[in-house]
C-alpha cells in the first residue's frame, strides 16, 4: 500500500480549513499536510494546517517536513524554533489561544481552582487521530506548571487572533506572576451549596449488608 507523506506545498484554492485553529488556509499560501489515516475510507489523507499552526501543534511531524522541504519559507528558522520548544515542551502544542474567560464557573486544568471571569486563560485542545479536541483551560499563570515554560508570549500571540495592544501588556504583566502549587483553601467561601465538612462520616465502618436480608423467602 502507498503511503502518503507528510508535505509542504501551496494550497491549490481557499477552501480548506486549518485543522489546528479552524481558520482558512488562503489560496497560494503555503501549508502543512499531515497524513494520517482516512476517517472515512481506507488509506492515508492529508489534513491541512496553517505553517505557524503546525509548528506549534504538531511539532514532531512538522519538523521533518520542513527540513525535506525545499520550498523558500521566509520565516523557516522561526517556525523550525516554534516547533523545536513544542518538542521540547509537549503540552506547549496544546495551546489553542488566549481568550478571557467568559464565566467564572470553569476550573483550571492545572491547579484546578476557578478561573475568574473577565480573567485571561489559556485555552488548550488535544490532537487524537485526526482532529482536535477541547480539553479546557489554564491560568495565565499556570503556564510554567503545566506547560514547563511560560516564555510562550510570542505563541500566544500568533494564535489569538484580535489581540491589541492593551492586551498584549496585560498578557506580559499575567505571564510574569506564575501562580505557585496549589495552596490550601483558607477562605470561608459563602457560596451555597459548598461542601466543606462532613462530620461523622466513619460512623458504619464494619457493618456488610446481608445478601439474605430480602423478605419473603420462607424455608420449610
Ligand atoms: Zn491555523
Ligand atoms: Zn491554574
Amino acid at each position: 500500500m502507498a503511503l502518503v507523506p507528510d508535505v509542504i506545498q501551496r494550497a491549490s484554492s481557499g477552501r480548506a480549513k486549518c485543522r489546528g485553529c479552524s481558520q482558512p488556509i488562503a489560496k497560494g499560501e503555503l501549508r502543512f499536510g499531515e497524513s494520517l489515516s482516512n476517517a472515512y475510507a481506507e488509506g492515508e489523507a492529508l489534513y491541512w494546517f496553517h505553517l505557524y499552526c503546525a509548528s506549534a501543534m504538531r511539532s514532531e511531524k512538522f519538523l521533518p517536513a520542513l527540513e525535506q522541504s525545499s520550498e523558500s519559507i521566509g520565516e523557516r528558522d522561526e517556525l523550525r524554533k516554534t516547533a523545536e520548544l513544542g518538542v521540547l515542551h509537549p503540552r506547549l502544542q496544546r495551546l489553542l489561544k488566549a481568550e478571557r474567560a467568559p464565566s467564572g464557573r470553569a476550573h483550571c486544568r492545572c491547579c484546578r481552582e476557578l478561573i475568574e471571569k473577565g480573567e485571561w486563560r489559556l485555552s488548550l485542545q488535544l490532537f487524537e487521530e485526526t482532529r482536535f479536541s477541547p480539553i479546557g483551560s489554564i491560568h495565565l499563570g499556570c503556564s510554567e506548571a503545566y506547560f514547563g515554560t511560560a516564555q510562550i508570549l510570542e505563541r500566544i500571540q500568533r494564535l489569538t487572533t484580535g489581540l491589541g495592544d492593551d492586551d498584549v501588556q496585560s498578557l506580559v504583566q499575567g505571564l510574569l506572576v506564575q501562580r505557585p502549587a496549589p495552596p490550601e483553601a483558607d477562605e470561608a467561601s459563602d457560596a451555597p451549596g459548598s461542601e466543606g465538612d462532613a462530620p461523622g462520616l466513619a460512623k458504619t465502618r464494619g457493618e456488610e449488608a446481608d445478601p439474605g436480608a430480602r423478605a419473603g423467602g420462607k424455608s420449610g
